[in-house]
Order: structure tokens, then sequence, then C-alpha cells
């Protein structure tokens, strides 16, 4: 389903819930400028991510990570949430949804006034670092001060450990208390909304699953099929500013 009659389906699944559950991927972000992995001209086109192991193994891709992570920071930063990310705020804010769970990294859920505690991040996130070891936060800005001048790379100095992105990479084991989170507001839900993930990753994409078995209504929003369009009992494959902010009225 597209366009007005996707606005108007949608609508009426939200109206006909009780509790909502919210779970977004990159897909939500493209509106505010920052690049998807698997849409068209994603990033996994141009960059395979670098496995956790392989990070921790090797040098030279802790090199290659902060690079990368360095040549995109801009558009990281420069990036401000959109309509899409402001109807989430708008059904958390008027407790129709409990929290938002997303697999972005980004932060525009929280810049779009969301509550840090309202916002559960499944895979972490990049506009910080820490130490894997004692998990002590960094700062980019200075991380990016020491590799730039001389490839320098970050190390705990409490103990030592490996400063990486606070994010989760791939083969990095998931966040505990993030999952049970995310579990727990799925199974409150009596509608699960997916909003711009190709629902390939797992654990992560288990939960729309979840849902389902749990007796929920299943809604995706993405422009592209998913792996789970089946499963669904709506499917709207159009941009999710124009159709959530169109489904509660929002500018
Ligand atoms: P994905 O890239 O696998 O899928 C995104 C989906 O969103 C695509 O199918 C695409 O067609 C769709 N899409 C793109 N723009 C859309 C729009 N405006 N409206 C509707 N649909 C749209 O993303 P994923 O499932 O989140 O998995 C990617 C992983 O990479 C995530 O785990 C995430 O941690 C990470 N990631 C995060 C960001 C971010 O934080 N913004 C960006 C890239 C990757
Ligand atoms: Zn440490």
């Amino acid at each position: 389903m597209q366009g007005q009659d996707a606005i108007i389906a949608l609508a009426e699944e939200l109206a006909a819930a009780t509790r909502i559950a919210l779970f977004t991927g990159a897909g939500i972000s493209t509106e505010s400028g920052i690049p998807d992995f698997r849409g068209p001209g994603g990033l996994w086109s141009r960059n395979k991510p670098i496995n956790f192991n392989d990070f921790i193994r090797s040098e030279a891709m802790r090199r290659e990570a902060w690079r990368r992570k360095f040549a995109t920071e801009a558009t990281l930063r420069a990036a401000r949430p959109n309509r899409g990310h402001r109807a989430c705020a708008h059904l958390v804010a008027h407790g129709r949804a409990g929290a938002v769970i997303t697999q972005n990294i980004d932060g525009l859920h929280q810049d779009s006034g969301i509550p840090d505690a309202q916002v559960i991040e499944v895979h972490g996130n990049a506009t910080y670092a820490h130490c894997l070891d004692c998990r002590t936060r960094y700062e980019l800005a200075a991380i990016r001060v020491d590799f730039e001048r001389d490839g320098s790379l970050p190390h705990c100095r409490w103990c030592n450990g490996i400063v990486k992105t606070a994010t989760v990479s791939f083969g990095q084991a998931m966040p505990v208390a993030e999952m049970r989170r995310a579990e727990a507001e799925t199974l409150a839900a009596d509608l699960f909304v997916v909003l711009g993930s190709s629902l390939v990753v797992y654990p992560a994409a288990g939960l729309p699953v979840l849902a389902k078995r749990n007796g929920a209504r299943l809604v995706i929003v993405n422009r592209e099929p998913t792996e789970m369009d089946e499963l669904a009992d709506l499917v709207i494959h159009d941009g999710i500013g124009d159709i959530l902010g169109g489904a509660l009225n929002l500018p």
C-alpha cells in the first residue's frame, strides 16, 4: 500500500491500538541525510562493516574503523530529526507508545525530545565512545585530535582497555539490559510498528516476530520489501515522514 490509502490505513491501526511499540531502523534517518545500510546507495555497497573480532585483533582494522568514523562524523553531527522522528516523539509524549526501540546509533530520537529512558538503543550509540573493558565514556573530539595528529589509537586512561565507539558491531554481543527492555516493550504492545528496517539483522529483527506470536498486530512501513512483509497485517512501501506524519496529522 502507498500514499493516501496507506495514511488512512495506518491512522486506523494507530487509533485502534491500546499500546504501541515503535521499532526503528536506518530508514527513519535517511530523510535527515544519514545514509542507510541496505537501501539503494546505502553504506553497505560502499564499505563492508568491520567485524568486532577484527577490530579487537588488528590495529590496522581499528585505524580503518576510526578513519571511517571521522570521515562520516560531519554528516552525523549535522543531522536533525525529521518528520518521522517527530511523529514518534508525539506518540511517546502522549503515552501511546511506551518507548522507541531503535537499531539506530545516531541519537536523533533523543534529539527529537524523547527522554533517554524511553529510547532503547539495541545497537548502541555512535555519538560517543567507551572503554570496552570498564565502560568509561570518552568523547569523540579528543580522540579525533590525537588520531589526526599522529594516527594514535585511543586507550582507556584507567585500565588501558581498547576504546571504541559505543555501538554494537557485527560479531559483538548485544547489550543484555537493552534487549530485555526491548522484549518487555514488545510484549506489552498490541500494535508493533516497524519504521525503516530491512529486518535482516538479528536478534533485533526477531522482535516483530515476538510481537506477532504474542498476538499483537504488526505494521511495516518501509520503502522496499522486507524479510517479514508476509507476517504483517499492514505493509506500506512508502516514505516514513509523510506516512506517519500524515497518519497523525502532524507537520
Ligand atoms: P537497513 O539499511 O538494513 O534498512 C533500511 C531500510 O529502510 C531499507 O529497506 C530502505 O528501503 C528503507 N528506507 C530508507 N529510507 C526510507 C524512508 N525515508 N522511508 C521508508 N523506508 C526507508 O537498516 P536497518 O534494518 O536499520 O539495519 C542497519 C543497521 O545498521 C542497523 O542495525 C543500524 O544499527 C546500523 N545503521 C544505523 C544508521 C543510523 O543510525 N542512522 C545508519 C546506517 C546503519
Ligand atoms: Zn577502561
